[in-house]
């Protein structure tokens, strides 16, 4: 079997009512899908995290690097390509490119061995995945507390057991809206926020000790992730654990930032660390370092079902009667072809999702959809 050509699909759609995070301004949905076509008929997806039209022009420049190779070499290739490209960045879009390869390539994997990629992997501890639901962005020009009571509250009556929510609109209104949020949902729900990097350390500090008494389960990205120090002076200055890792593509990154102290919780994505490969040797690096591991998940279905075979292969740290399983991160914003590009939407039962278990991905892509919403 050789690997015959690989095509990038760019998937685009302007959205009526944008949003922001703390940052960021969504004015439209805009990813990236890898395509492997092998000489067999056999072809593989993937998906790249981050600017779409970027990491469809690097997966292009490491085309030729696997063309004409055997599709079940995924660590050589992987290797190859990142030996290739090593120099022009050990983070960003050299990671993001290379991960919609490899997760295509496991797709491949997985449709040649007719198996789902956890079992190729090694086998699953787990197989139905406890999501939560991720939203409450603010509606641009809008008012973020109401619209994030509103909109959790309705996440909540479809069965979720926990939200995570964005913030970084400003120290006191964040507090506000956390407290008013823990009022509305209850004691039960489980409640996590995001800053998306929007604080620095000191107001960072100020929200985490605020808003802890409204149990909260982890404070996510609170400061830049360049500031390596400042995550570990956040973990000793307030008591929410610490999550950060949808940034700190691959093992290189990943192991700087067990050194330093600066996480409780990592959060790498499959679709950006450099894919499954390299997502399953962060699993060994937050074990010896007793870090808990809770993939980051943001894309199409494409990008969710690799999340959920990645969540599969995390053993339960430490063993016990009582595991804590890493819930699954379910993007619940307005994307029109998350679950239109496929064929079999993946959709959640009661805040539960079940991971695919047709062979590789387990998904099976909708060419048509795919058209509608190509930006061409
Ligand atoms: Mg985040």
């Amino acid at each position: 079997m050789e690997i015959v050509d690989i095509h990038t699909h760019l998937l685009y759609h302007e959205l009526d009512k944008p949003f922001q995070s703390a940052f960021s301004t969504f004015k439209t949905r805009f990813h990236c899908l890898v395509e492997i076509v092998c000489d067999n008929g056999i072809v593989g997806w993937g998906e790249c995290l981050g600017p779409a039209d970027i990491n469809a022009a690097v997966v292009k420049s490491m085309t030729s690097l696997a063309i004409g190779r055997n599709p079940l070499d995924i660590e050589p290739i992987w290797q190859s390509i990142y030996d290739q490209f090593r120099d022009q960045g050990q983070r960003g879009p050299i990671h993001t490119a290379l991960s919609g390869i490899d997760i295509a390539l496991w797709d491949i994997a997985g449709k040649y061995h007719n198996a789902p990629i956890y079992q190729l992997m090694g086998g699953a501890y787990r197989t139905e995945i406890p999501a939560y639901a991720t939203g409450g962005f603010c509606p641009q020009g809008g008012d973020h507390q109401q619209s994030c009571i509103d909109e959790m509250m309705a996440r909540v009556e479809e069965g979720f057991k926990a939200v995570k929510i964005k913030i970084g609109f400003g120290v006191y209104k964040d507090i506000e809206t956390i407290k008013e949020l823990r009022a509305a949902l209850g004691t039960d729900i489980e409640i996590m926020i995001d800053a998306n990097h929007g604080y620095d350390v000191i107001d960072a500090i100020k929200v985490g000790r605020a808003v802890a008494q409204f149990n909260i389960e982890w404070f996510e990205e609170p400061v830049i992730p360049e500031a390596l120090k400042s995550y570990k002076t956040l973990r000793q200055r307030q008591s929410i654990p610490i999550a950060a890792g949808e940034t700190w593509h691959g093992r290189f990154a990943a192991q700087e930032a067990m050194e330093q102290g600066c996480v409780d919780i990592l959060q790498p994505d499959v679709c950006g660390v450099g894919g499954l490969s390299e997502a399953r040797k962060l699993i060994t690096l937050c074990e010896v370092n007793h870090v808990r591991l809770v993939p980051h998940v943001w894309g199409t279905a494409v990008a969710l079902a690799a999340g959920l075979h990645f969540h599969a292969i995390i053993p339960p740290t430490p063993g016990s009667h009582n595991q804590y399983s890493p819930k699954l991160e379910f993007d619940r914003t307005y994307n029109p072809f998350r679950q239109a590009i496929i064929t079999q939407p993946i959709e959640h039962n009661n805040g539960v999702v079940t991971v695919p278990n047709g062979p590789g991905l387990g998904i099976e892509i909708n060419r048509s959809s795919l058209k509608e919403f190509s930006p061409n």
